[in-house]
């Protein structure tokens, strides 16, 4: 990581490399979906793997040379049956978006319906947003949460038997509770549905058993690896042995190319990391930290979407506030504090203003922070609450953000080059 290279060939390019750990290191990172990767996952991502083009599966594949990455993508299946005690394993898939790709493309034709989270209670782009391109193949129902911010299951199972999808999604990105994934899994097989989990923000809280595994139950379980599974950029699906043929056919030739063998290799140094004491208590932190965040904020008022939560992320509620999500997303990050605009339950605000902010507790965790430092995160948001557009209080929060996190470094200082060091905030203070 000292960017030797870069720095001789591309100063312009290096210097905003230095700028952007500058501005990690710096800030309270608390966007849902971020986290922190260990060192070996950035070594392993910009391994020799990065050379090999390779296709298919171990003992079929269309290139030679395959001998040591056919070892290597064992070891990952290995590890990761064992990790999350699945039936079988695809580790080839790019993200989590092209986890459900491949799924779909496994079991799905053209007119099929899926039925998902509804996407303004956040279910994902891919489970069937008219933005998105998938959409334009299938037909698409949604349910929903209840008044109380939970799934609310009767609809759910109603909804199913009424319009008999193809498929039933569950999972989603902003839902601060448990998912009863037994009783949708049953649903699904009542109507002759398959079952689906897209647990892409929950997947390291599943690996380390802090919170219900869906792999027991589900049909097809798909994940991105980066979230709270704090690996590479990328993504595994999960399935049942009778399902293992249908989704490595969706996954090559169906929905992909040649395999990123680079973060294959960061994957499986995670498979083995996420079994380990380290992790499992890093979890368990993240769960504590959102839920004592919750009760910090209701001290100043805040309504906490569900009233609290199970996972690592909390969704705000800022209609009692006078701000709206996009201005509360903005003036936080003047302050230093990073988070995103959210659409809360039946929000009236339009989805590019919002009425919510997410907050995530993975990446500030990693970093140590614990009960006595949130205690300040949270009488910081709530001075940013009642004061948007003063930027004096903007400046001096972040002033005092940025104090903080020096007291907890996101690598050793060792492990970056002098000159990365140099133009680092840590010497020169960013604000
Ligand atoms: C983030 C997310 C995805 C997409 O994962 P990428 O790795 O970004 O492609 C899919 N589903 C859900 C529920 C997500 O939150």
């Amino acid at each position: 990581m000292s960017l030797k290279e870069t720095r001789r060939t591309d100063p312009e390019l290096a210097g905003l490399i230095d700028e952007e750990l500058a501005r990690q290191e710096a800030c309270v990172e608390m966007i849902a979906s971020e986290s922190i990767v260990p060192l070996p996952v950035m070594e392993l991502s910009g391994s020799i793997f990065t050379n090999k083009t390779l296709e298919g599966l171990p003992g079929a594949r269309f290139q030679a040379g395959a001998g040591i990455a056919d070892k290597m993508e064992k070891l990952s299946w290995k590890r990761a049956k064992e990790l999350f005690g699945a039936e079988h394993v695809n580790v080839q898939t790019y993200s989590g978006s092209s986890a459900n790709h491949s799924v779909f493309a496994a079991i799905l034709e053209p007119g099929d319906k899926i039925m998902a989270m509804r996407l303004d209670q956040d279910g994902h782009l891919t489970h069937g947003s008219p933005a998105n391109w998938l959409s334009k193949f299938y037909n698409h129902v949604f349910y929903g949460v209840d008044d109380s911010g939970r799934i609310n299951y009767e609809e759910l199972e109603k909804m199913a038997k009424k319009e008999q999808p193809k498929l039933i999604i569950c999972g989603a990105s902003s839902y601060p509770r448990l998912i009863d994934y037994e009783k949708i899994a049953k649903i699904a097989e009542e109507v002759g549905a398959y079952s689906m989990c897209d647990m892409a923000h929950v997947a390291g809280l599943v690996a380390a058993k802090v919170i219900p595994s869906p792999i027991p139950y589900m049909d097809f379980v798909t994940s991105s690896t980066t979230k709270t599974f704090c690996s590479a950029r990328s993504g595994m699906v999960f399935c049942k042995e009778k399902y293992a043929k249908l989704l490595d056919k969706g996954t090559f030739p169906g929905s992909m190319g040649s395999i990123h063998l680079n973060t294959m290799a960061a994957k499986c140094w995670s498979f083995k990391y996420a079994a380990s004491e380290e992790f499992h208590n890093i979890m368990a932190q993240v769960v504590k930290n959102a839920q004592f965040l919750v009760a910090e904020l209701q001290k100043y008022g805040f309504e906490i979407v569900s009233g609290g939560t199970d996972n690592h992320l909390l969704v705000v509620d800022l209609r009692n506030k006078n701000v709206n999500g996009r201005q509360m997303q903005d003036a936080l990050d003047k302050a230093g504090i990073s988070v995103n605009k959210q659409v809360v339950p039946f929000d009236p605000a339009k989805p590019h203003i919002t009425s919510g902010i997410r907050i995530g507790l993975t990446a500030v965790t990693e970093r140590g922070i614990k009960e006595k430092e949130l205690v300040k995160i949270a009488e910081w948001i709530s001075r940013v609450t009642d004061a948007p557009e003063d930027e004096e209080v903007l400046k001096q929060v972040r002033r005092e953000a940025e104090e903080l996190m020096k007291n907890f470094p996101m690598y050793p200082a060792e492990y970056f080059g002098e000159q990365q060091l140099k133009n680092n905030y840590r010497e020169k203070g960013l604000s």
